[in-house]
């Protein structure tokens, strides 16, 4: 059936809006088509803020080359590109763009405002509202380009409908930024989220370093590195241990000439290579770069570009497998307990680092900066800096099974060795509440609740990138009001990185189904009941929380043993003085103290 008025061409803003569909699906797609724009104007930083999980606001800023002040309104139109100009240049694609179609599809369905200066201090505004023109101005702005959306799809109520929670975009958000970021690690790449910085990748960090950000370290330290260098085609990366597999694939990092793709016959090699060494329903962790002439793929197979043909899928799948088995079948040392001489004495090292021991086994505890030593290499710089990440990090049941072993040096039969400069004698325990130590000419009293929340807040903050977590093969539920669960919804991610998995099967019913190492079911559950009750804001308050929920109490009795260590961590800590409640921790008496308080002197 035909319309009244017959075949029209439909009104450009419309065509753009079509497009729309299909570039951009959510705010996480305008991210990568903005990102992707930056790196193939050859920018060596990038800026990259959004609020309300990227709907209400998206920006990305670069130094790249910018765009000349009379070009920004073809930059702005359906199929104008400075990245193609022939058929044969289509296959041949060196750019992630090359369609045309992402500024103008951005444009047509938000609030858009393109900034970009070909010159330092010589910039120009274009504004455009759902993908009309309303203002061009000049502006000073050093080289590059900056581009805001705001209120993405306000005009396209259908497709808003479909957006999900701010945390679970602004997740999907985080997932392609840390994709891009793992392929471009010349790229100095800073994300906020709000007020947040999600992360800080400084240029020329190693993949480690950048992987030690988002991954946990027994899982960084356990990956092999390969490379391959076959004809035409290369292939490099990272296998993770076998025995760190874990339930989901969302550890599988493929990318085809630095293009982050979702590829079935690359997932299905990585499968086949550790078929054998992980269970069936379990997945590896892989990073893989292959690089290929690129007229052997096809990247125009979706607007979105995240899937890619090969002309020679076989060869590939051939290519991938094998570089991965040589990888594992190389690689001799198991992750498991081996016993080592040192200094005459037995100890027990594990070629993995340990998961956080439970508080009660307060030698472990001790032993905790000495374990993070190894995970604090790749940030050694402490440039990296995460305050969380949303990369899902679940663990299946099995997961347990294959964890790595833990050392514990409490259940070791040998004496621990003394690793601390700690000079001081540790008398005994009062009211199973005190611990009476001398240090420096000075009787100390030291409360030892606060003094293990103080040890155990300094390591969650140090490891806040960890996120470590113990799957409950029986779920914890707590019933919620509504109010409740919109409280524990705005710490959702922060949560996640400290090592809870929680999900909302209703607005009223959590289901807690993996806590971090730290907490024992019971505690963890009190823990998700304070917070929401509102004790905790900030990342801050959660680590204060949860050191306090996971710290020894009044009342314990602790042996020997466990106190001294108890001792020499806290000892250790920068403002060992206070716990992070502003509490004193101990209290001092120096000889002259003492005088006065037995009126000795005057
Ligand atoms: P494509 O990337 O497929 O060419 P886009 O719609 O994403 O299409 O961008 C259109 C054009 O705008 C690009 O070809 C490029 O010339 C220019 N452009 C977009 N973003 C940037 C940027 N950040 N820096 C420099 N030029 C840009
Ligand atoms: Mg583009």
């Amino acid at each position: 059936m035909q319309g009244a008025q017959g075949i029209a061409l439909l009104p450009p803003e419309l065509q753009n809006q079509i497009a729309a569909g299909e570039v951009v699906e959510r705010p996480a797609s305008v991210l990568k088509e903005l990102v992707e724009n930056a790196l193939d104007a050859g920018a060596t930083q990038i800026r990259i803020h959004i609020r309300d999980g990227g709907q209400s606001f998206i920006q990305v800023s670069d130094n790249g080359s910018g765009i000349a002040p009379e070009q920004l309104e073809l930059a702005l139109t359906r199929h104008a590109t400075s990245k193609l100009a022939s058929v044969e240049d289509l296959q041949n694609i060196h750019s992630f763009g090359f369609r045309g179609e992402a500024l103008p599809s951005i444009a047509s369905v938000s609030r858009f405002r393109l900034t970009s200066s070909i010159k330092n201090g010589e910039g120009h505004i274009l504004e455009v509202i759902h993908g009309r023109m309303v203002a061009k101005t000049a502006t000073a702005l050093p080289q590059g380009t900056d581009i805001e959306v705001r209120d993405l799809f306000a005009n396209v109520p259908a497709r808003l409908k479909f957006l999900k929670q701010p945390t679970t975009e602004s997740r999907k958000c985080t997932e392609i930024v840390t994709r891009m970021a793992l392929a471009h690690l010349d790229v100095d790449l800073e994300f906020l989220q709000g007020e947040r910085q999600v992360f800080h990748f400084f240029k020329d960090q190693t993949l480690e370093q950048r992987l030690a950000v988002i991954w946990p370290g027994t899982i960084v330290q356990g990956l092999r590195e390969f490379a391959l260098h076959d004809g035409s085609y290369k292939v490099r990366g990272l296998a993770g241990d076998p025995a760190t597999a874990q339930g989901r694939a969302d550890r599988i990092f493929v990318y085809v000439n630095s293009r982050p793709v979702q590829d079935k016959i690359i997932l299905s090699a990585v499968r086949e290579a550790y078929r054998g060494r992980i269970l069936g329903k379990e997945y590896p962790q892989a990073i893989i770069f292959l690089d290929l002439p690129a007229d052997e793929i096809d990247v125009n197979v979706h607007p979105a570009k995240t899937e890619i043909r090969f002309q020679d899928e076989r060869a590939i799948f051939r290519l991938v497998r094998g570089v991965i088995v040589r990888t594992l079948e190389q690689d001799r040392q198991p992750a498991q307990r081996s016993f080592q001489e040192q200094e005459g004495q037995a100890v027990s090292v594990s070629t993995s680092q340990p998961s956080p021991a439970p508080w009660s086994e307060l030698v472990s505890v001790a032993e905790k900066p000495h374990d993070y030593q190894h995970a604090d290499k790749f940030s050694s710089t402490k440039k990296a800096q995460l305050l969380f990440t949303d990369v899902p990090n679940v663990v299946s049941a099995q997961g347990e099974k294959s964890a790595p072993p833990q050392v514990s040096l409490a259940s070791s039969p040998s004496p621990r060795p003394s690793q601390t400069s700690w000079s001081g004698a540790y008398l005994g325990q009062f009211d199973s509440t005190y611990l009476l130590l001398t240090e420096n000419n000075e009787l100390v009293l030291l409360d030892q609740h606060a003094a293990h929340e103080r040890v155990l807040f300094d390591i969650l903050k140090n490891q806040s990138t960890r996120g470590d977590r113990q799957p409950l093969l029986v779920p914890l539920e707590i019933s919620l009001h509504p109010s409740q669960s919109e409280v524990l919804q705005s710490l959702w991610n922060e949560l996640r990185v400290l090592g809870f998995t929680l999900e909302l099967s209703s607005p009223t019913c959590l289901s807690i189904q993996a806590i971090p190492p730290l907490l024992k079911p019971g505690a963890a559950k009190e823990f998700i009941e304070d917070i929401t009750l509102g004790k905790a804001r900030s990342m801050d308050d959660l680590w204060a929380l949860m050191a306090c929920r996971g710290a020894i109490k009044a009342g314990d009795k602790l042996t020997h043993d466990e106190a001294l260590a108890l001792v020499e961590s806290w000892n250790e800590l920068p403002h060992k003085d206070y716990c992070p409640h502003g509490r004193p921790v101990a209290i001092r008496w120096g000889v002259r103290d003492l005088e006065k308080l037995f009126k000795r002197r005057g």
